[in-house]
């Protein structure tokens, strides 16, 4: 991208500025959403974790603490019902959720803690068991005294006696779980799973889990117990969502309108150019001008020329006119002028005395009611009787003709000279030429361009040189690249001569240089 490019995203238009702050609300707004879903979803998947390690603690507390009582009850299996019978029940009547313990020898059961002694094969009573198991597990629908209600069943093998053992019933009581799940902000359903069985919140009854049940979103398992207590829930849910697009669109409509409101006013204020006057990045250069006759250095042309930190080298064609834009050429031109002020001293002796300055104007500047005052100021800060300031003005800037003439003529009252420039390009510029006393004629590059390229050169330009002549205006040309052009122009009586075929725009310390050469020629 060129610097010019680049600097024209600073010169935004109102509706540059309307696109591109839609642009950056919606992005934005995009971001902002998709960060904040990503939040929600992160804080849901962490609370479902830590249900799950809730209920981990739980279940693994609750199955250590009843193995340690039937371990304490497995001596009681190599005795007879009556004898133990009176240490069994309350045992049971104390264990939380605990509906009965029941001794087992040789697959059948003898004693329990509810009805004392029975005998009853323990694969009538619960048909799923293997007995060859240390622990086993499962869930029954109801007993034959309390058909209704689900309980699940362990086997506690005797370690010392494989035959023998104690059977638990537990009532299913998912309650303690649900209170870890009202941490959840949606109710998630828990379901307790044995095998293929299971025991929900969602409904009662025993249920089968099969292929086609819904997936959980976590698992909490137990170590030795075949247990499995799965966690339901929603993963994402459309509340989230609406609540992520909301603040969202929030976020995207303020910081849209705060984009909006810095570019406009960055625009507003010309901070760019405030900025780059504060820190010097605006300099000079000066562009020899020749005598046709000789080529010798009789004055030079100051051009602005502004190093933008980030945009690199921005040409005065952009920023001239920015600054015209933003009102403040007039503090910009001020600014030209201590530039100019500063350097022009080093030209004493460089160049001969009542050589000519020329200082471009800005028509803002122009009509402005401070402009005479800065020019005094201007002349009281340079050299004293030695150069010849030249204020170029263009065509167009003309306009004001009754303004233009009494300008004018202050100008030159004070001592000043001045040129037309871009002489050409402008719409009326006869006419003017006959109403105002100018001094020079500074034609357009655009004319200087085509000597050399066409087998007949421009009757136009002909007759600008022939026009300025017969008004008895010196002329100058700008823009002269070869040294046919410089030669061809020489010969037509035009006067002076500009451009790179003489030498580019240079700093001060380059045209000190230039000059010592030539002169030592
Ligand atoms: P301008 O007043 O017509 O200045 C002459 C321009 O022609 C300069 O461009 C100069 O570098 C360029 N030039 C000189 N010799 C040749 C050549 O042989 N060939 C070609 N192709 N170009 C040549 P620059 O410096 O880019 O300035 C462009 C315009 O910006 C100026 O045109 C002038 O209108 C404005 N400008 C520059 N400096 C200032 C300033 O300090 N104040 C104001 N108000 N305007 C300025
Ligand atoms: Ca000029
Ligand atoms: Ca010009």
């Amino acid at each position: 991208m060129s610097a010019a490019n680049i600097f024209k995203r600073y010169l935004t238009t109102p509706r540059k500025i309307i696109i591109m702050s839609l642009m950056v609300g919606f992005v934005l707004a995009i971001c902002v959403s998709a960060l904040n879903a990503f939040w929600l979803y992160h804080k849901r998947e962490q609370s479902f974790d830590g249900l799950a390690a809730g209920i981990q603690d739980y279940m693994r507390d609750y199955f250590h603490e009843l193995k340690s009582v039937t371990d304490a009850l497995q001596p009681l299996t190599v005795s007879d019902c009556k004898a133990v019978s009176s240490e069994l029940t309350p045992k049971a009547a104390f264990n939380i959720n605990v509906r009965s313990f029941v001794l087992i020898n040789d697959g059948k059961a003898y004693c329990s803690s509810a009805t004392g002694s029975v005998a009853v094969p323990l694969s009538v009573l619960v048909p799923e068991f293997d007995l060859r198991k240390k622990i086993d597990m499962t869930i029954l629908p109801g007993t034959l005294r309390v058909p209704g209600r689900p309980i699940i069943a362990i086997w506690y093998q005797n370690p010392h006696d494989q035959q023998r053992g104690i059977m638990a019933t537990l009532n299913v009581n998912l309650r303690p779980y649900l209170v870890f799940a009202s941490h959840q902000r949606e109710t998630a359903s828990i379901a307790l799973v044995v095998g293929d069985k299971a025991i929900t919140t969602l409904a009662s009854g025993v249920h089968k889990i099969t292929p086609q049940s819904p997936l959980p979103l976590r698992i909490a398992t137990l170590p030795d117990y075949p247990i499995k207590f799965y966690i339901y829930g929603e993963a994402w849910s459309a509340e989230d969502m609406l609540l992520s697009i909301l603040v969202g669109i929030l976020f995207g409509l303020a910081g849209g309108a705060l984009f909006g409101m810095i570019l406009y006013n960055r625009q507003r204020s010309g901070k760019e150019i405030w900025q780059g006057m504060r820190r010097n990045q605006f300099y000079i250069v000066w562009q020899p001008v020749v005598e046709s006759a000789t080529f010798t250095m009789t004055g030079a042309e100051v051009l602005m020329r502004w190093e933008h930190p980030e945009a690199g080298n921005i040409p005065p064609d952009a920023f001239i006119h920015y600054a015209e834009a933003q009102q403040l050429i007039i503090p910009l031109t001020r600014h030209l002028f201590t530039l100019i002020a500063k350097e022009l001293p080093l030209l004493v002796g460089v160049l001969p005395q009542g050589a000519r300055i020329g200082i471009n104007i800005a028509p803002g500047h122009l009509h402005s009611p401070e402009f005479k005052d800065d020019i005094r100021k201007l002349a009281a800060s340079l050299p004293t009787n030695y150069f010849q300031i030249v204020f170029e003005i263009t065509e167009r800037d003309m306009l004001n003709e009754n303004q233009a003439v009494s300008l004018f003529d202050w100008l030159h009252q004070q001592g000043f000279e001045i040129a037309v420039d871009d002489f050409g390009t402008g719409h009326s510029a006869l006419i003017y030429l006959e109403r105002f006393t100018m001094d020079y004629l500074k034609i357009d590059r655009g004319f200087i361009n085509a000597i050399g390229t066409e087998t007949v050169t421009s009757p136009v330009l002909d007759a600008v040189i022939s026009l300025a002549q017969r008004l008895n205006m010196t002329t100058l040309a700008e823009g002269v690249e070869t040294g046919e052009q410089a030669k061809w122009l020489a010969e037509r009586g035009v006067n002076y001569l500009q451009g790179f075929y003489f030498s580019y725009p240079v700093r001060i310390a380059q045209l000190i240089e230039w000059q010592r050469q030539r002169a030592g020629k």
